[in-house]
């Protein structure tokens, strides 16, 4: 198709498919100030538990998004898994926990994981999108795509309110959050490369259930044989079960929900409790595939349209570089590193997860006997999920738009070497110090001067480094060993895009917290009066040093004053906003 002469600046960013990938990328431009319209074929909202397992990372995400409240007041903590002898099916032999809960600390204030169905996840992205004045367009299929250079023209099939009609929406970029089976990643001809496993095919299903207790994950068999898990959900009544083995047939099973409940019979040995009507029962085969790459021209993937399985961060990536290059703020080059950002990342996680289902099979077919002391033991009992899933060490020091003067003064690693530790260690990426590219940490106990609190929520003004991130802006840590120095770094921030956050360390003398003028142009000030943020983000407190937080929360950079923050915001902002 040819380019288009008229004005196109304001088109919106269309986003194909409302599950949780494509609502989280809706919400973060809603957020920028960016117009969307988000589609999904189905008439409405699905149901079920899905991707119901939210990570530490996932719930910072949501955090930062503002909607983490709502999820917490609805998700609940896994109960433990409870393996069962058989036959007989009531004896549990072994009963541990599926993802370790640790408490949490200063700079990581989540390290449980909790769940919470994807319908109810949904549910409450949606409210909070509709808070921008967006809805989803339910009932709105894209059969496919035109592109030109400056727009994308999508062909729908518009289903709603029982009419059929064909129709078209011009947007300027368009994102497939299209799920596995999408045809977006297709007709972008983007490659899907790894393997299916139809071999591991399970049943997946939502199902009323009288006489199961809910304080357990019920266990009975194994999944190199025949195997039935069943879980509560948040809703009384009503548990998810993840069932099937390598001796199953899963499709027959599915076929007929009376085939099923025999199966959790047969199985389980058990027939004290009752399956009643089924929500959702049909059967999933893992696909473990990433794309080669995560768009082409004004068309990206994101979440399962391009990695099965997938963590939450890829929208959150997208996100904030499509809000700025939208609003010519940066240029378009900048999102080719939505693709050199992820591709390592993705890469590395579909690997663990792949060693995770195959370390299942493997233990559970060489009848692997476990001392009671390994069961909650990750390295022993392949059930258990470890602390790399957490996804808390996931980084891009090797991002071609992060920048670390400290790097300086280390051991030289290259790009290669850097990819290769994408996923970082177990609990954060950096064993040494928070380099740019890391999860930039959190730290408590920040005494607000600047503004005034005037919140009685914050009591007598102590906030988290946390309160200060959002996705729509960079945040500019200043750590003031200097005040000369610090204001030098003031001078020099983008007003639009950047929100700067002076931190005096722990013994800063009165007379430079009240002395106002200096911090005139910060937009907050505030006391590190424990020392938390000073530690975890390894400043000497008698240097200045400049920390910047993207708007997806990682460390674009660690400089050590004003010359650095301009060499970053040029390698973000460029001089080109061609876009
Ligand atoms: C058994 C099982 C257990 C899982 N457990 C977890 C877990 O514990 N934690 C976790 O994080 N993940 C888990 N997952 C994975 C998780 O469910 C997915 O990663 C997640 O659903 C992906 O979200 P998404 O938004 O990318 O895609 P989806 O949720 O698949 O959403 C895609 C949407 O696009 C719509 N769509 C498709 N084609 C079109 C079109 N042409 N036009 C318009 N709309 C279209 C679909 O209707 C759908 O609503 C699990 C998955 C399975 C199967």
């Amino acid at each position: 198709m040819a380019s288009t002469t008229r004005n196109v600046d304001s088109l919106p960013i269309l986003i194909v498919g409302a599950g949780p990938s494509g609502l989280v990328l809706a919400l973060t431009l809603a957020q920028n100030g960016i117009p969307v319209r988000i589609i999904d074929k189905v008439p409405d909202p699905p149901k079920g538990q899905r991707g119901a397992g939210i990570m530490p990372r996932t719930l910072e995400i949501y955090e930062f998004l503002g909607v983490l409240p709502d999820i917490l007041k609805v998700a609940f903590m896994l109960p433990p898994i409870a393996q069962y002898e058989l036959p007989g099916g009531t004896k549990a032999t072994k009963i541990f926990d599926m993802v370790t809960m640790y408490d949490p600390n200063p700079d990581r204030p989540y390290l449980r994981a909790i769940t919470l169905g994807q319908e109810a996840v949904t549910r409450i992205l949606r409210s909070h999108l509709a808070e921008y004045g967006y809805e989803v367009e339910f009932g709105v299929e894209l059969l496919n795509f035109d592109q030109s250079p400056d727009m994308v023209t999508a062909h729908v099939l518009n289903t709603k309110d029982g009419n059929v009609e064909q129709g078209t929406i011009e947007a300027r970029w368009m994102v497939g959050a299209d799920g596995g089976k999408g045809i977006v990643r297709k007709q972008l001809g983007l490659k899907f490369l790894g393997e299916s496993r139809a071999e591991d095919a399970q049943i997946v299903a939502d199902v009323h259930i009288t006489g199961l207790d809910r304080d357990h994950w019920h266990m009975w068999g194994d999944a190199s044989t025949k195997m039935v898990t069943i879980r509560p959900t948040e809703k009384e009544g009503i548990f998810w079960s993840l069932s099937g083995g390598r001796q199953a047939d899963c499709d027959k099973i599915t076929s007929d929900p009376e085939a099923f409940r025999q199966f959790v019979r047969d199985v389980s040995g058990r027939t004290d409790f009752e399956l009643g009507e089924f929500i959702t029962l049909s059967t999933f085969k893992p696909n473990i595939r990433m794309v080669d790459k995560f768009g082409d021209g004004r068309v990206f993937v994101t979440g399962d349209a391009a990695h099965v399985h997938s963590p939450m961060g890829a929208q959150f990536n997208l996100g904030w570089k499509l809000a700025l290059v939208y609003k010519s703020l940066a240029p378009a080059s900048l999102l080719s590193t939505y693709t050199e950002e992820r591709l390592p990342v993705v890469a590395q996680m579909l690997n663990k997860t792949t060693s995770l289902l195959d370390r299942t099979i493997a233990h559970a077919a060489n009848k692997v006997e476990l001392k009671p002391e390994d069961f909650q033991n990750e390295d022993k009992n392949p059930w258990v999920r470890g602390k790399i899933m957490f996804q808390l060490g996931i980084n891009y020091r090797w991002s071609p738009v992060v920048l670390d003067e400290e790097a300086d003064d280390e051991r030289v690693v290259s790009v290669d070497e850097a990819r290769l530790t994408a996923y970082g260690s177990a609990m954060g990426a950096s064993e040494d110090r928070v380099h740019a590219g890391d999860r930039a940490p959190d730290a408590p106990f920040l005494v607000l001067l600047k503004p005034k609190p005037t919140d009685k929520s914050v009591g007598p003004g102590t906030k988290r480094l946390f309160d200060f991130l959002k996705p729509t802006h960079h945040t500019v840590l200043i750590f003031s060993g200097t005040v000369d120095g610090a204001v030098e770094i003031l001078q020099e921030l983008p007003p639009l895009v950047a929100r700067s956050l002076v931190v005096l360390p722990t013994m800063t003398p009165v007379e430079k917290l009240v002395y106002k003028d200096t911090w005139e142009s910060a937009h907050c000030v505030v006391k590190d009066s424990y020392g938390y943020a000073y530690k975890f983000y390894s400043v000497d407190p008698t240097k200045t040093k400049a920390v910047i937080v993207r708007p997806d929360g990682v460390v674009g950079a660690v400089v050590k004053g004003a010359e650095g923050v301009k060499r970053y915001f040029s390698l973000v902002f460029g001089t080109d906003s061609g876009n």
